[in-house]
């Protein structure tokens, strides 16, 4: 599976004085500085990097979506983050992708342990 080396992405801003859309690019924002087509010079925050979150549940042969999903929402119930339970399920489910809810969970929990 691919993963891009490279994005072209514009960021929309609102110019202050006539309230009209302007679209810079990120390498545009570092001047701090956007002329709107008003003419009027708004001062805009200089991006710094652009995180990408890739959708595991798309992206991976997870032949049970359902308890991969429930096993999650159990551990997020007894107090691990969102992002902690899903990176111990989806572990477990990328080697066992047949495994039930109650097994995905038992499982996640042990190898947390080890
Ligand atoms: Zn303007």
């Amino acid at each position: 599976m691919l993963k891009p080396i490279n994005a072209e992405i514009d960021f929309e801003y609102k110019c202050e004085k006539c309230g009209g859309s302007n679209w810079i690019t990120k390498q545009e924002t570092i001047s701090r500085k956007l002329k709107c087509y008003c003419g009027h010079i708004n001062t805009v925050i200089p991006i710094k990097y652009v995180k990408i979150t890739y959708n595991c549940f798309n992206n991976q042969k997870i032949l049970n979506k359902q308890s991969v999903q429930k096993a999650i929402n159990i551990l997020r119930g007894v107090g691990y983050l969102k992002s902690t339970a899903e990176t111990m399920v989806l572990k477990i489910a990328q080697t066992n992708s047949s495994l039930t809810t109650d097994k995905l969970v038992k499982q996640a929990i042990k190898e947390e342990v080890k």
